[in-house]
């Protein structure tokens, strides 16, 4: 009778999930892909330049397109009544890249720089931690630093993200993630070319920066050029061989096959590959921000490209490569680190590069769901961790005595292949909403859990929900 009733049951449950919609399904796979400091108006310069007009990218036709808060501990939360009304109310201390990636990592803010900690300092649980207890694989992958605070949030847990030769060394030494890739070379300077042996690496801009919040954190370690990559030792390691922990747990250590030349990187696009990869590209910082310009007509791609550096593109299809052999799926996180930088700087066409090589990533994800998977079992994200530089039309923030509603204009497009008119208002990051797309197995979830409705971008999720209903989904896996 007992085994009668459990075959009845299991019978029912075959039928219910059988029948129920696919977009309400745990996801066998998870892509991530953040646009580090992408608001709704990057995505939209970066459209005007391509297509001449708005709405055109893959991800914008995605079913699920909402707006998503990023505030973090200690911030100002996401009051969508003062956002329209008070111009500079979005300025007030937003998140950075460590505490928004770990609510989308974790599904738990935290304070301003930390690693996915939560505000007592102690560790926290991401998505790629938990799809590796249950037998998943998982990569990172970006065109900045891989220690830096994004990637780093997925595996690393740190007190602050400026302490990147231990963080360096957790992702290197103790993780069981499959696949890492960025920047951060130790032999080769911001603009890709090599240190000569007796020479101290190129401090770019972004790196003197960075130096200078380390040092009011009072951090050590931060002059050295090694860490960005754990440090000497581990980095000697890696390179011999030598470094990694035991990735599937059978007892035994899987070290890490270490690549670094563009070729490599393409040619992993396709056809076998290692199982445990860690790629870093030959740049002491980013991919292209830090080229050499000096042909920068201030036109988008008028420097010529560092051609010695995979694209998002190329590292995206070959860490896809190496993930999709596990019979059991895999989660990984793919950042657009750059468009930040860029956008700290208010450089709008290198802002509209960034964007481009951002979107051909996920170009080339959904083509790889569409050819090798399929929406029913891959689930695809696209969002940001927060926006930078207050990007929108020009002639915004006039003060008019009459009505607050011309305070915000649009982005003017100007044909394609012309940059649109555009005017910053921050060198910071912003509290903006940012938006949210999302495809495929389980997008339907994210649907359950809106936090509000917002004048101008309407539904909007918090951060958070991505880390919880990800974890959802690979904690009923478990079951
Ligand atoms: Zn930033």
């Amino acid at each position: 009778m007992k085994l009668f009733k459990i075959l009845i049951f299991g019978l029912f449950l075959v039928l219910i999930t059988g029948c129920s919609d696919t977009t309400k399904k745990s996801p066998k796979n998870i892509i991530i892909f953040i646009g580090d400091g992408m608001g709704y108006n990057h995505v939209d310069v970066a459209s005007f330049y391509q297509f001449g007009e708005t709405g055109k990218q893959v991800y914008e036709a995605f079913p699920v397109k909402m707006g998503m808060s990023t505030y973090m501990v200690g911030g100002e939360v996401y009051n969508p009544d003062s956002v329209w009304v008070n111009f500079n109310y979005v300025k007030k201390k937003p998140t950075d890249s460590a505490a928004s990636g770990t609510a989308i990592a974790t599904g738990t803010k935290t304070y301003k720089s930390g690693v996915s900690v939560d505000s007592a300092k102690m560790k926290l649980l991401t998505v790629l931690d938990r799809a590796e207890l249950i037998g998943k694989s998982t990569g990172v992958v970006s065109t900045v630093p891989f220690s830096n605070a994004t990637p780093a949030s997925f595996v690393a847990h740190n007190e602050s993200r400026y302490n990147y030769r231990e963080i360096a060394k957790e992702m290197i030494m103790e993780s069981k993630v499959d696949v890492i890739m960025g920047g951060g070379h130790p032999l080769f300077n911001p603009d890709g070319s090599h240190i000569k042996s007796h020479e101290k690496r190129v401090v770019g801009e972004k790196e003197s920066y960075d130096l200078e919040l380390s040092n009011q954190m009072g951090n050590s370690n931060n002059e050295e050029v090694y860490r960005y990559v754990g440090g000497k030792v581990v980095w000697n390691l890696l390179v011999e061989g030598n470094a990694g922990s035991d990735a599937d747990n059978d007892g035994i250590d899987d070290p890490w096959d270490f690549i670094q030349d563009r070729d490599v990187f393409q040619k992993y696009g396709s056809g076998e590959t290692p199982k445990r990869v860690l790629g870093v590209f030959k740049s002491g910082q980013s991919t292209q921000v830090e080229r050499v310009n000096t042909l920068d007509a201030g036109k988008p791609f008028s420097a010529p490209l560092n051609i010695e550096v995979p694209t998002l593109e190329e590292m995206t299809n070959a860490s896809i490569n190496i993930l999709d052999d596990n019979p059991n799926g895999f989660v990984m996180m793919v950042e657009g680190g750059a468009i930040d930088w860029v956008a700290h700087s208010n450089l709008l066409h290198r802002t509209i590069e960034e964007i481009i090589d951002f979107n051909k990533a996920v170009e080339a994800a959904c083509n790889w769901v569409e050819k090798n998977s399929s929406w029913n079992e891959t689930l695809i994200i696209v969002t940001a961790d927060h926006e930078t530089g207050y990007l929108i039309g020009p002639g915004s923030n006039k003060v008019d005595a009459q009505t607050t509603e011309e305070k915000w204009k649009p982005i003017v497009g100007n044909s394609k292949g012309k940059l649109p008119s555009v005017e910053w208002f921050s060198k910071d990051h912003t509290n903006s909403l940012v938006p949210f797309y999302a495809k495929g197995a389980g997008s339907s979830n994210f649907r359950d859990v809106i936090k509000g409705n917002d004048n101008v971008r309407g539904s909007y999720i918090d951060n958070t929900d991505i880390g919880n209903v990800v974890s959802d989904f690979l904690l009923s896996d478990e079951n």
